[in-house]
């Protein structure tokens, strides 16, 4: 016996063994059975969904002799001849190639002839919207006052090609795509009666790459059998379908969380080497996804922390949507790569950030700059804004201060909490303060405004700054340069302090 494709000779025979499209098996079904047949269908539709099959079914079910319910019998004489494609009362007309208007005047002429041997004639116009102008209008004729006895069901991938005025004549079924579990379930049923054993994951990732298209599904099956005989192993698919293994996948990813740029794409030029780079992009996408669900559903420890998983997620699918319009295929999964190891993607993650730095701030503000009696440290002061921070003293700067006062940080950084701190601030620190003004006034870089403070008094962990007039106290009562001047203050002392701007009388002025 001749081989046959796989899915020639698994395609559905009954309305029932359609896959996926319930929504549209139901209403035929029921067209079927009461007897309202329309003049004219359009079924629209990705390729492969089975919008050729349902006609054929269609086609078969209003012309057999011998219907169960709404079912053709499949042995009659008109359900033979047409499973056979030998029908002269069905007739499959592929547009792509009849595209003209002497193809529609023939058929047009054609019509007018009763069917020889069923009740309806049919015609199947595949890929409708290739017609001509011409042709179209010409069909239109047809449609508007078809013979009773026929039936049209036209088929295309591009509904938005076909002329309003043609589809305002037709019923409209719209195939989607079928769903993974559906392809999973019907290529299941077709390795059990061909007779084929496949390795794990095997039909999980044909029907990943088919897309929900059952044909490209079994397409893949049929050359992956063809290949590897009775026994299908996913090194074979690997052959078939260009793609790498799990390995690599998962080798990326574990190079992108160690931010290793240089080895993730030392892996994808590899890949380039000898797969299909978009659809290796696909692949790795699906393998994130994957790893998302898991962890959101908590079923297994992450092997990649939540958050990363997400930014490589949204990077790569948007890298491999940019693929199809790239000149060099590979560009944008490289800047993926780059953006994610450099954290340049996370702006919506910075931006969160800093909302909550500046949340932090206002409530801090809120209170008055009363010092915390309880166990907050005041507020955590490495989270603000950097803008608002003094600027950076030299590292030899800091070290050379931080040497100078052994004594003091160690005891601040050991009594930070607590009501314990308040009472360990001494008249000798105050006095430390002053004799060290300068330097912070120095590590401020606000000199200028700053000369004409002094400390005043310690007050628990809350520093008394006199100002010397009006318009220093109205400067360093605003929140964000009193901040500047209490992180200069902690960095030079090693402290955890808050400043207080009175004020003040200098010795001198009255
Ligand atoms: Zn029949």
């Amino acid at each position: 016996m001749a081989y046959q494709a796989l899915y020639r000779a698994w395609r559905p025979q009954r309305f029932s063994e359609i896959a996926g499209q319930a929504h549209i098996t139901r209403t035929l079904v029921n067209a079927v059975d009461s007897g309202r047949i329309a003049h004219a269908y359009l079924f629209s539709g990705p390729r492969g969904t089975g919008k050729t099959t349902t006609a054929k079914v269609l086609a078969k079910a209003v012309n057999c002799a011998e219907r169960e319910g709404a079912e053709p019998c499949n042995r009659c004489p008109s359900c033979t001849s047409i499973n056979n494609g030998v029908s002269i009362d069905v007739l499959e007309i592929d547009a792509a190639s009849n595209r003209g208007i002497d193809e529609i005047r023939e058929l047009r002429e054609q019509i007018r002839f009763r069917p020889a041997s069923s009740p309806y004639k049919v015609y199947i116009v595949d890929e409708v919207h290739m017609l001509t102008g011409e042709a179209f209008n010409a069909l239109l004729k047809t449609l508007e006052e078809p013979p009773r006895h026929v039936i049209f069901v036209l088929a295309t991938t591009e509904v938005h090609k076909v002329p309003l005025t043609i589809l305002s004549r037709c019923q409209r079924f719209e195939f989607r795509r079928i769903s993974n579990e559906d392809i999973l379930d019907r290529l299941d049923e077709i390795i059990g009666f061909a007779d084929l054993t496949v390795e794990d994951g095997v039909l999980e990732l044909i029907a990943r790459v088919s897309e929900g298209s059952l044909r490209d599904a079994l397409s893949v099956l049929d050359q992956a059998s063809a290949l590897g005989g009775d026994r299908i192993t996913m090194v074979d698919l690997y052959a078939i379908l260009g793609t790498v293994g799990q390995d690599v996948l998962e080798t990326l990813a574990h190079r992108l969380d160690a931010n290793d740029a240089a080895g993730a794409l030392r892996l994808l030029h590899e890949v380039q080497n000898s797969k299909d780079l978009r659809l290796f992009a696909r692949e790795f996408t699906d393998y994130l996804r994957g790893l998302l669900f898991v962890t959101l559903e908590g079923r297994t420890k992450p092997d990649l922390d939540q958050g990363r998983t997400l930014r490589l997620l949204s990077l790569f699918a948007k890298a491999e949507q940019e693929m199809r319009f790239a000149s060099r295929q590979s560009l944008p999964l490289e800047l993926a790569v780059v953006r994610f190891v450099r954290g340049d993607d996370d702006f919506e993650a910075r931006v969160a950030d800093l909302e909550q730095r500046l949340q932090k701030l206002e409530e801090y503000v809120g209170t008055g700059h009363q010092a915390p009696v309880t166990g907050e440290t005041p507020a955590g002061r490495d989270d603000l804004p950097s803008g608002l921070k003094a600027s950076e003293p030299s590292p030899q700067r800091a070290t050379t201060n931080q040497a100078d006062r052994p004594g003091t940080q160690g005891r601040t950084r050991t009594t930070v909490a607590g009501d314990a701190l308040v009472s360990e601030t001494t008249l000798e620190d105050l006095e430390t303060v002053r004799r060290r003004w300068p330097e912070v006034l120095a590590a401020c870089k606000r000199e200028q405004y700053l000369k004409r403070t002094r400390p005043l008094a310690l007050d628990g962990i809350t520093l008394v700054v006199g100002c010397g007039d009006p318009f220093t106290l109205d400067v360093f009562e605003r929140p964000q340069n009193l901040v500047v001047l209490e992180e200069a203050l902690n960095r030079v002392l090693a402290v955890k302090w808050r400043i207080k701007c009175v004020r003040d009388n200098p010795p001198g002025e009255a």
